[in-house]
């Protein structure tokens, strides 16, 4: 018996209407938990499964009917009242207390099933704008079990599936996961492992090995569902013999994939600040689509199909 629908999972965002990853009109499903730490990260309150409390300090009063806080996390600066996230274990106390709905918690526990409820609620804009449900995260496949069960349950009601993915994930559970998407969208950071375990915590070791298991596993057809992203960032990939590299690697694929630069964007700036955590690219701003420029023309010249993407 498929008991999908009852699988749980942790999200932390459901966002409808979206125009951006994937055709048409899109339900955004992110997922909590990510085994990646880019220092860039546009979703902070993604990257671990705990229950985080997030403060917008523009409805903060400073009533102060948020303390006492059982683990003291709640401190007073400037008339306001902030959490400490190393202090704060997620007890959702404070939420509650909170008459202006200044404090909220990241963390949604829901069933597949109630997740797909809510996208099929879109059905209609789904069918006749070519649109459906991307999974996104955080990374999605980290909660693997609800990531396949969300994916399994939208593939019975034939919803347009697309999924947001570090590739960072059991060989198995990826291949899986691809198989039942439209459209899949791979982030490439570096191939130097030095370098990616700087700017991402991590290892690319898998990753890598990954997108080439894809290679060989999708079909000429298939191959045409997947997209490869380039977040390209000041500082830490945005540099000629970086970008050079990830393009080698792109082209010693058998796939002609799709390929989009990302240029770094600060829209993570306002979460950092909520969530009390510092930000390394606080102030910055977008990087303009020009200076992505010079790479596109980079990678075009070395026969890789790529475009920039600004959204
Ligand atoms: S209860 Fe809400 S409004 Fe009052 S100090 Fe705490 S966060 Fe601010
Ligand atoms: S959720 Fe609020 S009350 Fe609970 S530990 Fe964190 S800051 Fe304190």
């Amino acid at each position: 018996m498929d008991d999908s629908k009852d699988v749980l999972g942790v999200v932390f965002n459901i966002q409808r209407f979206s125009l951006h990853d994937g055709p048409g009109i899109r339900t955004l499903v992110f997922l909590k938990g990510c085994p990646l730490r880019c220092i860039w990260c546009a979703n902070p309150e993604g990257l671990t499964l705990n229950n985080q409390v997030l403060l917008d300090k523009r409805k903060c009063i400073g009533c102060g009917d948020c303390i006492p806080c059982p683990n003291s996390a709640i401190y007073r600066s400037n008339k306001q009242y902030l959490t400490d996230p190393n202090l704060c274990n997620g007890c959702g106390q404070c939420v509650e207390v909170c008459k202006y709905q200044a404090r909220k918690m990241s963390n949604n526990c829901m069933s597949a099933l109630e997740v797909i409820k809510i996208c099929e609620k879109d059905k209609f804009f789904f069918n006749n704008g070519g649109g459906g449900l991307t999974l996104s995260g955080g990374e999605p496949l980290s909660q693997h079990q609800f990531a396949l069960a969300i994916l399994k349950l939208a593939k019975q009601r034939n919803l347009n599936l697309a999924i947001e993915t570090s590739a960072l994930v059991k060989t198995s559970v990826f291949l899986s996961a691809i198989s039942l998407c439209d459209h899949v969208f791979i982030d490439i950071k570096a191939i130097n492992s030095n370098l990616h375990r700087q700017i991402t915590g991590v290892s690319n070791q898998q990753i890598l090995k990954n997108i080439r298991q894809m290679d060989e596993y999708l079909s000429e057809p298939e191959k045409e569902k997947v997209t490869l992203r380039i977040p390209l960032i000041p500082t830490c990939n945005a540099e000629v013999s970086i970008i050079k590299e990830i393009g080698e690697f792109i082209t010693s694929l058998k796939g002609n994939y799709k390929t989009e630069i990302l240029p770094f964007h600060n829209f993570g700036e306002s979460k950092y600040e909520k969530l009390g955590l510092n930000y390394i690219f606080a102030g910055n701003g977008n990087m303009k689509e020009e200076e992505a420029i010079p790479y596109k023309e980079l990678l075009s010249s070395m026969g890789v199909s790529v475009q920039i993407n600004t959204h």
